[in-house]
Order: structure tokens, then sequence, then C-alpha cells
């Protein structure tokens, strides 16, 4: 790779690339698909609700998980079955908990998050079903202790799995794939492009997966890949006393 072509046009010599988006997005900007011996598998997505209210409730940290006495079965529902949660599990997050910058004074930023089957366990008619749904977690939430959580928080935007593949992410999820055991540890799709030298890939489409943390890690590993740090760590000789220094 000798240059990236942004979408205004502008072309950019470079001597590498890292991409950190999609997996299915970096592999398509390079016109490649990744060579799996198996096809890719998506993580379930998620129904998000974005608002915020004049209350405060007790209950309610920077993250509440309020769950559901069925529990269980919302595994096999979202991610085999590709229904709705019958007993939801939910996620609150209250920002403004620990930033109260967040918000005008007075007021405080909600979030909640509803696991929900992806595009490909579930075909689920969501600009349909979508206020239907938000109307019915938020009287879940308020069945479960937040008392007027269905009256009193306004709900802005409403983030269904439909609306993150129209925002270009694979299967609807922003969860990317899943980590099964084939696409887990050193069987998840590795952060070298075959055939293609100085581009790496980071993000949680890659090693070593997803959530902030994995996400950074591969940050390092791709640079350390750019650098040519992973080369360098060393190993004892056999019989010495030294330690192992790793750097990736
Ligand atoms: C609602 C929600 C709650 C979460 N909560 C947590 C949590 O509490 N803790 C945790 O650890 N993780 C959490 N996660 C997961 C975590 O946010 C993700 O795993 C992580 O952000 C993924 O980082 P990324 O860099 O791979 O992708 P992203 O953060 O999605 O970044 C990819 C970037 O690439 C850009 N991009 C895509 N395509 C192109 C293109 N063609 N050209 C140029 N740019 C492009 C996108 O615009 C985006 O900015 C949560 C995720 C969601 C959705």
């Amino acid at each position: 790779m000798s240059a990236v072509v942004t979408a205004e046009g502008e072309r950019l010599a470079c001597d590498a690339v890292v991409l950190a988006t999609e997996l299915t997005t970096a592999y398509a900007l390079l016109g490649a698909r990744p060579r799996r011996p198996v096809p890719l598998r998506y993580s379930p997505s998620a129904v998000v609700l974005h608002g915020s209210t004049h209350r405060e409730w007790q209950a309610l940290d920077h993250h509440t998980l309020f769950f559901g006495g069925a529990w269980r079965r919302t595994f096999a529902e979202i991610a085999r079955e590709g229904r709705l949660m019958s007993d939801p599990s939910l996620l609150v997050t209250r920002p403004t908990a620990t930033d109260p910058a967040l918000a005008p004074p007075g007021r405080q930023v909600i979030s909640v998050l509803a696991p929900a089957p992806n595009l490909h366990t579930g075909r689920l008619d969501w600009p349909g079903l979508a206020p239907a749904y938000r109307d019915e977690l938020l009287h879940t939430l308020a069945g479960r202790g937040l008392d007027g959580f269905a009256h009193d928080v306004t709900i802005d935007e409403v983030v269904t799995p439909r609306t993150w593949a129209e925002r270009g992410l694979a299967a609807g999820t922003p969860f990317s794939l899943s980590h099964t055991l084939l696409q887990t540890g050193p069987f998840r799709p590795a952060n070298r492009v075959r055939g293609i030298d100085n581009v790496v890939l980071a993000g949680c489409g890659t090693v070593p997966g997803v959530g902030i943390p994995p996400v950074l890690i591969s940050g390092r590993l791709a640079a350390a890949r750019l650098t040519g740090e992973h080369r360098t760590r060393r190993r004892p000789r056999a019989g010495a006393s030294s330690s192992v220094r790793s750097t990736s």
C-alpha cells in the first residue's frame, strides 16, 4: 500500500496504514476478503434508548443492571431464536452520576441498553417495532423500582439493530465478531492482512476482541507490528535465569 484516498478524493502518501474500521469494511477497502475456514459469526446486537430527565433515582448509579427473572433464557432468545427478550435484562447508564457537566443543571443524561438479536439471527421489523419496544422497556424499568421512569424520562433517540446496520456495522451489531471459541485468542482474525505487508488492523474485529480495553490493546499490537517491536521479544537462552520482556 502506498497511499490512502479520502472520501473527498485527497490522496495521502503513506509508508503504512492502520485500518481500525470493522473487519469486513477494512477488507472491503483493501479489495480483499478475510479467508476463514468457517463463516464469521457476529455478536448479538442492542437496542439503545438515549434520553434525559429532571429526576434522580437512588437506585441509579453510573451503570446499573436490572436483571429479569428469566435472564438465562434471554441468551437463547436473542442469540439463537432471533426474538426479543421475553423478560428483559437491561443496562441503565447515567453518565451524569460521575460527570454532572454532561447535562444542564438539574438534568440527568440517561441511556437504556437492551440486548437484541442481530440482523443475521432475527429478521424483525425494527422501524415498526421500535416505538412500542421503547415504551415496553421504559415501563419494565418503572416496574423494577424506577417509579415514574416511563413518564419522567424523555427519549430523544432510539437506536436499533437496523440503525447500527445503516451506520455500516455488519449484521447490525455494534459488538462485532462474537467471541466464540473459533473467533477468540489465536483463532480470531489476525491483525495482519495476507499479502499486504504495510497494512495492520486494529479495533474490535481483530485481536484481542470487543470492549474498550481489548481495543486499546489492539492499537498497541498494531503499533508494535509497524515498528517491528513485536519481533524484539527476547527469549532466555537455555539455562539462563533472565526474565522475558514481553513487548506485545
Ligand atoms: C452502547 C454500547 C455500550 C458499550 N459499553 C461498553 C462498556 O461499558 N465497556 C466496554 O469496554 N465496551 C463497551 N462497548 C464496546 C466498545 O465501545 C467497543 O468494543 C469499542 O468502542 C470498539 O472500538 P473500535 O475502535 O473497534 O470501533 P469504533 O469505536 O466503532 O470505531 C471505529 C471508527 O471507524 C470509523 N469508520 C468506520 N468505517 C469507516 C470508513 N470507511 N472510513 C473512515 N472511518 C470509518 C467509525 O466512524 C468509527 O469512528 C459498548 C458498545 C456500545 C455500542
